[in-house]
């Protein structure tokens, strides 16, 4: 296993979703490479303020927790795990200031691509949550995108470039301004089923997007992976970055995305 294997199962690895030889693999790597061991952390943390950011779901959250707590302890038992240099613990108390602060944008920033790439996909995921507990997540409720596409102009400085009109698959339920890590987002909301899918475009210059593992849908490079349970694809069209993220199966969120290839 190399480093961008692991990162690729970081979450399932933390979740204890991983078989055991893979868990051990990973453990093996973490316990031998300190950039990624330092990611396991990062990713932890990351989860931490997540739960702290969703104070509505308290049940799910300390489901989870109990879940952990079944877990064979093996990956956190404190007796077997290196005790990190000093030097290391004083980072790792700077980066957890950083997080409190600025969480995504440090990544962002700072950190190499494939860390900026899971900052894309966790942010992604946040925002999908965040609009699903939000009391008004549409600003605009539509039954057209003839009125949706319109309504940003002179709220966001990009045209979302988004053709799909919804149909009887994936109605449009409507759109808001939102934010996407530094920059301003159109937000498309498409049913499926009972289900929803968050689209977040914008502007693509400056993001981490990945460039490696990509996947063809129709005439789009596209990035899929999952998240905290969530569905994620992200990819760029020229100027513009795409972001869709949904619990609906990674086979409906293809569906959609070869949609949006075929009509912009
Ligand atoms: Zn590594």
């Amino acid at each position: 296993m190399d480093c961008g294997d692991v990162r690729e199962v970081l979450l399932d690895y933390q979740q204890g979703r991983l078989a055991s030889e893979a868990h051990g693999q990973v453990r093996a790597h973490l316990d031998g490479c300190p950039s990624c061991a330092n990611e396991d952390r990062l990713e932890h943390e990351l989860t931490l303020a997540l739960e702290r950011r969703l104070p509505q779901y308290p049940a799910p959250v300390g489901f989870k927790r109990r879940l952990a707590a079944q877990w064979p302890a093996e990956a956190s038992s404190p007796a077997t795990r290196r005790p990190w240099p000093k030097r290391w613990a004083a980072l790792a108390v700077a980066a957890v200031l950083v997080l409190v602060t600025a969480p995504l944008a440090w990544q962002v920033v700072l950190a190499p691509s494939e860390t900026g790439r899971s900052a894309m996909v966790t942010e992604a995921v946040n925002d999908h949550v965040r609009l699903l507990q939000s009391q008004r997540p549409l600003e605009i409720e539509s039954k057209g995108i003839h009125q949706v596409i319109p309504w940003f102009s002179g709220r966001l400085d990009f045209a979302p470039g988004v053709r799909f009109a919804g149909d009887a698959d994936f109605p449009l339920r409507g759109g808001a301004v939102g934010y996407f890590l530094d920059r301003k987002a159109a937000t498309l909301v498409y049913g499926r089923r009972l289900h929803s899918v968050s689209v977040f475009v914008v502007k693509a210059e400056g993001l981490p997007w990945p460039r490696r593992g990509l996947e063809r849908v129709g005439r789009l490079e596209v990035y899929r992976t999952s998240s905290r349970g969530f569905n994620v694809m992200l990819w760029r069209d020229g100027e513009l970055g795409y972001a869709l993220v949904s619990d609906v199966g990674p086979k409906d969120l293809t569906l959609l995305a070869e949609k949006f290839a075929s009509s912009s």
